[in-house]
Order: structure tokens, then C-alpha cells, then sequence
């Protein structure tokens, strides 16, 4: 049995949408196919009336600064993210992110929006997606609308959005301003590209020597990427000292849901890795506020 029956190649967002719609719920975007495509051949997305192919289109590959925000179109690829100098200078940790997916056959065309799409709490552009309090642009049969990337999470692999009506176009978030900086740090099984174990993503405002404002997102560490919100309480208006970092940890782990999975790692491992995790991505993140310093760490390491 075939995968798909028909393949459409629209080159705008409003043909796709039509495309989508005239398949009524039997049809499914592409982008790099990274995970559709593996997800179809192994029987865990059943064949499709249409697959509408989303690479033509130029509007959602572009990289902007624009009315106080940076833009980033859906179909932006991993690679052509942490080749941005605009997004190492002033969303770091998005660079860091989308620099250890995969390796580079996989960054060079699996793209941020089907990242988000795909819903798992622990993709890693996602991660940082979160920690930058980013919003998506959704299209759909009634017009485009901003969300908050966390209101696009339901579940493990779970999406809010209607996979055969409607398809991301763009994100946005605040470029970092002074006093501001980010860092993504991961943990992977040493033996293989597609098994990290846990992924942080720290965002954070220093003014003053004084911690204005922090976000921690965490995953895998609940059914959808995790905001440590108890942590983030807890430092807010202190001085960064890396003594902080046991009571920080305990502060993640109140609001992580950490658990066993066969293949990757075990809970208890998992809770011996907060504090590691974030003795490399808080302090970094904190000197790269009060620095202005940027240099990303770990692109490609895979
Ligand atoms: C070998 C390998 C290693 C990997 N390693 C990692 C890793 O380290 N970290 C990680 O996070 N991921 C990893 N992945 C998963 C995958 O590469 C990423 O999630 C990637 O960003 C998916 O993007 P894509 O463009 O290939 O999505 P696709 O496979 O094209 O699409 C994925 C899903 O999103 C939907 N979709 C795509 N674009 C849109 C859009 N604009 N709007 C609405 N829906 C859309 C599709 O319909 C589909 O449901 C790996 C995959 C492989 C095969």
C-alpha cells in the first residue's frame, strides 16, 4: 500500500491550507521529513490521501528582526538556524538547541516547525523555544493567530494543532536586550545520535548584579515541556552564586515529572542530572547577561 496518493508542492501558505482542506482531514504536511516520513514507513501515521509538501514555500524560511521581535519561519532548517549571527548574538540558546539535533544530514533539512509540530517534550528546538517565551503563527482555514508555544502541547507527542488543517508559519520572540542572555545544555546517551536523556534550556535577566527575571524549561520531564517555575520563584531577585545550584536543583525537581524509559535512562538517573545540568547552563547564561560575551558551545556535538 502506497504511503500517500497524492503529493502537492504549494508555494504559498494559503495553498497549503487549500490543499489541506480539500483532503478534509486526509492529508498531512511535510517539511524535512525527519519524523513523518519514519513515522509513515513504520506504520505509526497511516497512509494518507496527500502529503503537502511545505519546502517551496519562501515565505517560512526566513530569519528577520522585525518590530521588536525575531522572526523565524517555520520551515527554517536546524543548520540555517546556528548559522544565524542574529540568533547567536541575541537567542543563544536556540543556536545551542537546534546545533545538537541529529547530525548533519538530519539538521540540513529537518526544520524548527516540525520540531514544535511533532510535540515531544523534550525536542530540543521546543526546549528553547520556551525558555524565550516564543509564540507561533498558526494558519488555518480562518486566518492566521499568534499562540504561546507552551498552549501548543497537549501530550508525548501530542500536538494542539489540527495536523490536517492547519500548519505553523512562523515564530517570534523577544531578541535579548542588555543584561539579558540564554544557554542550552544537554545530556546524551554517549553511544547514539537519536537518545538524549535530558535537555535544559535558562533564560535570564540580570540587573544590577540582581536576578530580575529567570525561565528554566526541561525535558523530558513531564507529558510536555516543562517550565520550572519554582526554581525560576526562587532565584528572582538574588545574586548569582553557584552555591545556589543544589537549592536550585531541588527546586526543578519539585515541578519534574522524571521517569524510566528503557532505551535512554532511568528516573533516578535522570535526578542525578539536574545538577549537573544546570551547573553548565545557569552560570553560562548568567555571564553571558552581565557579559554581553556570546559564544555558542556545542554545535554539532551531537
Ligand atoms: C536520526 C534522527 C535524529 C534526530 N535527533 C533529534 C534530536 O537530537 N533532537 C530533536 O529534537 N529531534 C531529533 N530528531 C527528530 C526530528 O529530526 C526533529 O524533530 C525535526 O525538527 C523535525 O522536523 P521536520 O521538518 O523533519 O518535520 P517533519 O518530519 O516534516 O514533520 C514532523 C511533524 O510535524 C508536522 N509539521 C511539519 N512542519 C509543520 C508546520 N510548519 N506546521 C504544522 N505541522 C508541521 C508534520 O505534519 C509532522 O506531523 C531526529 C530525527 C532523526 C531521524
Amino acid at each position: 500500500m502506497p504511503l500517500w496518493e497524492h503529493y502537492h508542492r504549494p508555494s504559498t501558505v494559503d495553498q497549503a491550507i487549500d490543499n489541506l482542506a480539500h483532503y478534509a482531514g486526509r492529508a498531512r504536511i511535510l517539511a524535512g521529513g525527519t519524523d513523518l516520513l519514519l513515522e509513515m514507513q513504520q506504520g505509526r501515521t497511516s497512509p494518507v490521501a496527500a502529503v503537502v509538501d511545505i519546502t517551496q514555500i519562501q515565505e517560512i524560511r526566513a530569519i528577520e528582526e522585525a518590530d521588536g521581535y525575531i522572526l523565524i519561519g517555520a520551515g527554517v532548517t536546524h543548520t540555517a538556524i546556528t548559522h544565524s549571527a542574529l540568533l547567536t548574538q541575541k537567542a543563544t540558546s536556540l543556536v545551542e538547541s537546534c546545533g545538537v539535533i541529529g547530525g548533519p544530514q538530519v539538521r540540513n533539512v529537518a526544520t524548527l516547525g516540525g520540531n514544535v509540530a511533532h510535540a515531544l517534550p523534550a525536542g530540543d528546538g521546543t526546549l528553547s523555544l520556551v525558555a524565550l517565551a516564543a509564540e507561533a503563527e498558526v494558519a488555518g482555514p480562518q486566518g492566521r493567530a499568534w499562540r504561546p508555544i507552551d498552549s501548543l502541547y497537549v501530550g508525548p507527542g501530542k500536538s494542539a494543532l489540527n495536523h490536517t488543517a492547519e500548519m505553523i508559519t512562523r515564530f517570534r520572540l523577544k531578541p535579548h536586550a542588555a543584561g539579558e542572555g540564554s544557554a542550552f545544555k544537554r545530556i546524551m546517551r554517549p553511544q547514539g545520535v537519536a537518545l538524549p536523556i535530558l535537555g535544559l534550556g535558562v533564560w535570564v535577566n540580570v540587573v544590577d548584579g540582581l536576578i530580575a527575571a529567570t525561565r528554566i524549561a526541561l525535558g523530558p520531564a513531564g507529558p510536555r515541556p516543562l517550565r520550572a517555575a519554582q526554581a525560576e520563584a526562587f532565584l528572582a531577585g538574588k545574586a548569582f552564586s553557584t552555591e545556589l545550584l543544589p537549592a536550585v536543583a531541588e527546586q526543578v525537581l519539585a515541578d519534574a515529572k522524571l521517569r524510566t524509559s528503557p532505551h535512554r535512562a532511568t528516573a533516578e538517573y535522570r535526578t542525578e542530572l539536574i545538577l549537573p545540568l544546570l551547573a553548565r547552563a545557569l552560570p553560562l547564561a548568567v555571564r553571558r547577561a552581565t557579559t554581553g560575551h556570546v559564544t555558542p558551545e556545542g554545535i554539532g556535538e551531537g
